[in-house]
């Protein structure tokens, strides 16, 4: 089986396990496990914030971000087909107390969607409390949003709105690596951004929320009231420093590998809609005749897996265990599963 689904299916290489193996630990609630406190060190040299946390999940992450930012009772802008709004069992307003204020017409947030989601003001209506990008975004396929629209998206929720904003940015490193941007210029466009090891980097889990130190003193609070303040938590910290140190660079495969694919299921089948890949994932919009039910029990019966996205959509997904050999082998058998 080729397994295509996400980019979370990956498991540790021999070199990262024994990366984990040997990593120096310590008791990271009671005085900080060294290998984490690394980790946290170079993630906030890369993203350009003073500081940085470990967290178990992006969504913990993104639970710390809203809860560092949020205020109970009021709005967070989202675009309406964000991880934050459909894949977090509504954490937003479950953990801390915020409805979406959604963010709706185009594949991914711009200035122009996000000021028309602007409501007149009325002592009646909601007000907000903080504005949520995400980049790149998983349910537009891998979409980078690129430095120029993210600063004048910052400069507007900053300069007009007057409110905080936290990037989710589990492939911000997808983003980074598409368009040569730096990881800090991209990060200059929020006060907390989450980054996510297990996507990409092919971690087997963990994720880092980035901030001021007075944001992270406060993320740090979340994160334990989460249940989420871990002990050796350097052996998995480890996992995620060999993932940067050896995987960040190499993504510029996964993106070869979805354009290939995609250029190969836009030849090989005339009416399916093959959205072109930015990064790593690849969105396929099927026609009338096919429902994506079957296509991905097709796919599974020619030896690749593949995940309905929604009912006319399927998402492939290139990653770490998937070479460039076995995405040609999976390019062919979707061809065939679709036509
Ligand atoms: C995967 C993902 C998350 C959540 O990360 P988990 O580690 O699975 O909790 C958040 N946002 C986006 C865009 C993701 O793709």
């Amino acid at each position: 089986m080729i397994d295509l689904r996400s980019d979370t299916v990956t498991r540790p290489t021999a070199a990262m396990r024994r990366a984990m193996a040997e990593a120096e630990v310590g008791d990271d609630v009671l005085d900080g496990d060294p290998t984490v406190l690394a980790l946290q060190e170079r993630v906030a040299s890369l993203l350009g914030k003073e500081r940085a946390l470990f967290v178990p999940t992006g969504t913990m992450g993104n639970a710390c971000g809203l809860w560092v930012h949020g205020r109970h009772g009021t709005e967070a802008y989202a675009h309406d087909d964000s991880h934050i709004v459909n894949w977090e069992i509504a954490g937003l307003a479950g953990l801390r107390g915020l409805q979406p204020r959604m963010v709706r017409g185009a594949p991914v947030m711009t200035l122009e969607t996000l000021r028309a989601a602007v409501r007149p003001a009325s002592k009646h209506a909601p007000t907000a409390s903080v504005v949520c990008f995400e980049n790149t975004h998983n349910g537009a396929g891998g979409m980078v949003t690129p430095l120029a629209e993210l600063r004048a998206m910052a400069g507007f929720a900053r300069g007009t709105l007057k409110l905080p904003i936290h990037l989710d940015g589990a492939r911000l490193w997808n983003a980074h690596i598409a368009t040569g941007t730096s990881l800090a210029d991209f990060a200059a466009c929020a006060d907390t951004v989450m980054v996510s090891f297990s996507k990409g980097l092919g971690a087997p889990l963990g994720a880092c929320v980035a901030g001021s130190a007075a944001h992270i003193d406060e993320a740090f609070v979340a994160r334990k009231r989460l249940g989420g303040g871990m002990r050796q938590s350097g052996i998995v910290a480890a996992a995620a420093l060999h993932g940067l140190e050896h995987h960040l660079g190499r993504l510029a495969e996964d993106h070869a590998n979805a354009t290939r694919l995609a250029a190969i299921i836009a030849d090989g089948v005339e009416d399916v809609q093959v959205v072109p890949p930015d990064t790593n994932i690849v969105m396929i919009d099927l026609p009338e005749r096919l429902d994506a039910g079957t296509v991905t029990a097709h796919a599974r019966e020619l030896g690749v897996l593949i995940s309905a996205w929604h009912d006319k959509r399927v998402r492939v997904v290139c990653h770490l265990d998937a070479s460039a050999a076995d995405v040609g082998t999976a390019a062919h058998a979707l061809v065939q599963a679709l036509r």
